[in-house]
Protein backbone atom coordinates (compact mmCIF):
# COMPACT_ATOMS: atom_id res chain seq x y z
CA UNK A 1 0.00 0.00 0.00
CA UNK A 2 1.38 2.98 -1.38
CA UNK A 3 -1.13 5.69 -0.36
CA UNK A 4 -4.68 5.40 1.07
CA UNK A 5 -7.70 7.60 0.28
CA UNK A 6 -11.36 7.00 0.37
CA UNK A 7 -12.73 7.95 -2.51
CA UNK A 8 -15.59 10.45 -0.89
CA UNK A 9 -12.62 12.52 -0.51
CA UNK A 10 -11.22 12.44 -3.77
CA UNK A 11 -10.30 15.81 -4.55
CA UNK A 12 -10.48 17.16 -0.88
CA UNK A 13 -6.41 18.90 0.34
CA UNK A 14 -4.71 16.60 2.23
CA UNK A 15 -1.48 16.77 4.13
CA UNK A 16 1.25 14.21 3.71
CA UNK A 17 2.00 11.98 6.66
CA UNK A 18 5.59 12.98 6.70
CA UNK A 19 4.05 16.16 8.27
CA UNK A 20 2.17 14.82 11.17
CA UNK A 21 3.78 12.84 14.23
CA UNK A 22 2.69 9.15 14.16
CA UNK A 23 3.67 5.48 13.54
CA UNK A 24 1.77 3.97 10.57
CA UNK A 25 1.39 0.60 10.69
CA UNK A 26 -0.47 -1.57 7.98
CA UNK A 27 -4.44 -0.51 9.22
CA UNK A 28 -6.80 1.35 8.06
CA UNK A 29 -9.12 3.05 10.07
CA UNK A 30 -12.86 3.25 10.22
CA UNK A 31 -13.13 7.55 11.32
CA UNK A 32 -13.29 10.99 10.33
CA UNK A 33 -9.85 11.57 10.61
CA UNK A 34 -8.14 13.95 12.50
CA UNK A 35 -6.50 15.41 9.29
CA UNK A 36 -6.58 13.75 5.59
CA UNK A 37 -3.45 12.29 5.40
CA UNK A 38 -1.53 9.92 2.73
CA UNK A 39 0.08 6.80 4.54
CA UNK A 40 3.56 6.58 3.01
CA UNK A 41 5.65 3.63 3.92
CA UNK A 42 9.25 3.05 3.16
CA UNK A 43 10.39 6.30 3.90
CA UNK A 44 12.63 6.77 7.25
CA UNK A 45 13.07 10.60 7.80
CA UNK A 46 15.97 12.71 8.51
CA UNK A 47 16.10 15.34 11.52
CA UNK A 48 14.61 17.57 8.93
CA UNK A 49 11.48 15.72 8.07
CA UNK A 50 10.99 13.70 11.06
CA UNK A 51 8.07 14.18 12.37
CA UNK A 52 9.02 13.53 15.67
CA UNK A 53 11.24 16.76 15.58
CA UNK A 54 8.87 18.68 14.13
CA UNK A 55 5.81 17.96 16.39
CA UNK A 56 6.93 20.13 19.26
CA UNK A 57 7.59 23.11 17.23
CA UNK A 58 3.86 23.11 16.51
CA UNK A 59 0.82 24.08 18.66
CA UNK A 60 -0.04 21.41 21.00
CA UNK A 61 -3.44 21.16 18.85
CA UNK A 62 -1.22 20.68 15.61
CA UNK A 63 0.99 18.16 16.70
CA UNK A 64 -1.13 16.13 19.34
CA UNK A 65 1.18 17.02 21.95
CA UNK A 66 -0.69 16.19 25.50
CA UNK A 67 2.30 17.13 27.33
CA UNK A 68 6.06 19.05 27.07
CA UNK A 69 8.82 17.81 29.56
CA UNK A 70 12.11 19.30 29.72
CA UNK A 71 14.34 16.55 27.98
CA UNK A 72 11.03 14.88 26.16
CA UNK A 73 7.32 15.56 25.20
CA UNK A 74 3.73 13.30 25.11
CA UNK A 75 2.13 13.24 22.06
CA UNK A 76 -1.03 11.03 20.78
CA UNK A 77 -0.51 8.49 17.96
CA UNK A 78 -1.66 9.69 14.76
CA UNK A 79 -1.97 5.88 14.17
CA UNK A 80 -3.30 4.08 16.98
CA UNK A 81 -4.19 0.90 18.33
CA UNK A 82 -6.32 2.19 20.33
CA UNK A 83 -8.15 5.21 21.50
CA UNK A 84 -5.76 7.60 24.00
CA UNK A 85 -2.49 5.64 22.37
CA UNK A 86 0.47 8.14 23.67
CA UNK A 87 3.94 7.85 22.41
CA UNK A 88 6.62 9.67 24.99
CA UNK A 89 9.34 11.34 23.06
CA UNK A 90 12.91 12.72 23.92
CA UNK A 91 13.44 16.10 21.92
CA UNK A 92 16.71 15.25 20.30
CA UNK A 93 16.64 13.07 17.15
CA UNK A 94 18.16 9.64 18.56
CA UNK A 95 17.23 6.22 17.16
CA UNK A 96 17.36 3.80 20.14
CA UNK A 97 17.56 3.24 24.23
CA UNK A 98 21.04 3.23 24.68
CA UNK A 99 21.92 6.60 22.68
CA UNK A 100 19.27 8.26 25.37
CA UNK A 101 21.21 10.26 28.15
CA UNK A 102 20.28 9.25 31.70
CA UNK A 103 18.18 13.18 32.17
CA UNK A 104 15.99 11.77 28.69
CA UNK A 105 15.44 8.40 30.46
CA UNK A 106 14.66 9.69 33.78
CA UNK A 107 12.54 11.70 31.91
CA UNK A 108 10.58 9.66 29.34
CA UNK A 109 9.96 6.86 32.68
CA UNK A 110 8.30 9.76 34.97
CA UNK A 111 5.99 10.57 31.80
CA UNK A 112 5.00 7.67 31.33
CA UNK A 113 3.44 6.76 34.56
CA UNK A 114 2.10 10.24 34.66
CA UNK A 115 0.45 9.39 31.46
CA UNK A 116 -0.96 5.50 32.46
CA UNK A 117 -2.77 7.62 35.83
CA UNK A 118 -3.44 10.24 33.62
CA UNK A 119 -5.27 7.88 31.00
CA UNK A 120 -6.62 5.58 33.70
CA UNK A 121 -8.22 8.21 35.12
CA UNK A 122 -9.94 9.30 32.09
CA UNK A 123 -10.29 6.37 29.97
CA UNK A 124 -10.98 3.95 32.73
CA UNK A 125 -8.85 1.53 31.05
CA UNK A 126 -7.91 -2.57 32.38
CA UNK A 127 -4.58 -2.26 31.35
CA UNK A 128 -1.57 -1.13 29.30
CA UNK A 129 0.52 -2.27 26.64
CA UNK A 130 4.27 0.08 27.10
CA UNK A 131 7.15 -0.58 24.98
CA UNK A 132 9.63 0.64 22.78
CA UNK A 133 10.38 -1.22 19.05
CA UNK A 134 14.00 -0.60 18.23
CA UNK A 135 14.92 -0.56 14.66
CA UNK A 136 12.70 -1.25 11.59
CA UNK A 137 13.27 -4.92 11.94
CA UNK A 138 11.33 -4.76 15.42
CA UNK A 139 8.65 -2.98 14.08
CA UNK A 140 8.77 0.67 14.91
CA UNK A 141 7.29 2.84 11.86
CA UNK A 142 9.84 5.46 12.47
CA UNK A 143 13.15 3.70 13.55
CA UNK A 144 15.14 6.94 13.79
CA UNK A 145 13.55 8.80 16.60
CA UNK A 146 13.26 7.03 19.88
CA UNK A 147 9.35 6.30 21.06
CA UNK A 148 7.77 4.72 23.40
CA UNK A 149 4.22 3.32 22.89
CA UNK A 150 1.57 3.55 26.00
CA UNK A 151 -1.10 1.78 24.36
CA UNK A 152 -4.56 1.76 26.88
CA UNK A 153 -6.24 -1.89 26.91
CA UNK A 154 -9.74 -2.46 28.08
CA UNK A 155 -10.92 -6.04 28.61
CA UNK A 156 -13.54 -6.28 25.56
CA UNK A 157 -11.63 -4.00 22.89
CA UNK A 158 -10.62 -6.92 21.00
CA UNK A 159 -12.66 -7.83 18.12
CA UNK A 160 -12.79 -9.40 15.06
CA UNK A 161 -12.18 -6.34 13.09
CA UNK A 162 -8.97 -6.14 12.55
CA UNK A 163 -8.45 -9.24 11.33
CA UNK A 164 -11.26 -9.99 8.90
CA UNK A 165 -11.07 -6.37 7.45
CA UNK A 166 -7.36 -4.93 8.55
CA UNK A 167 -9.39 -2.32 10.09
CA UNK A 168 -9.94 -1.08 13.41
CA UNK A 169 -12.93 0.69 14.60
CA UNK A 170 -11.97 4.32 16.97
CA UNK A 171 -14.84 5.37 18.36
CA UNK A 172 -12.85 8.71 19.00
CA UNK A 173 -11.46 11.76 17.25
CA UNK A 174 -7.78 12.42 18.03
CA UNK A 175 -8.17 16.16 18.39
CA UNK A 176 -10.98 15.51 21.30
CA UNK A 177 -8.61 13.18 23.42
CA UNK A 178 -5.90 15.09 22.84
CA UNK A 179 -7.49 17.33 24.46
CA UNK A 180 -9.14 15.26 27.47
CA UNK A 181 -5.79 13.52 28.52
CA UNK A 182 -3.95 17.17 27.99
CA UNK A 183 -6.48 19.09 30.33
CA UNK A 184 -5.88 15.84 32.75
CA UNK A 185 -2.25 16.20 32.52
CA UNK A 186 -1.21 17.28 36.24
CA UNK A 187 0.29 21.13 36.01
CA UNK A 188 3.00 20.37 37.76
CA UNK A 189 4.47 17.69 35.60
ZN1 LIG B 1 13.57 13.12 14.95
Amino acid sequence: MSAYQPDEFEGVPTDAAADLAGVPDAFQRLWTPHRLVYIQHGQQPDEHTCPFCRAPEMSDEQSLIVARGEHAFVLLNLYPYNSGHLLVCPYRHVATYDEATPEEIAEIGELTQIAMRVVKQVSKCDGFNIGMNQGRIAGAGIAEHLHQHIVPRWALDSNFFPIIAGTKALPRLLGEVRQEIAEAWPASA
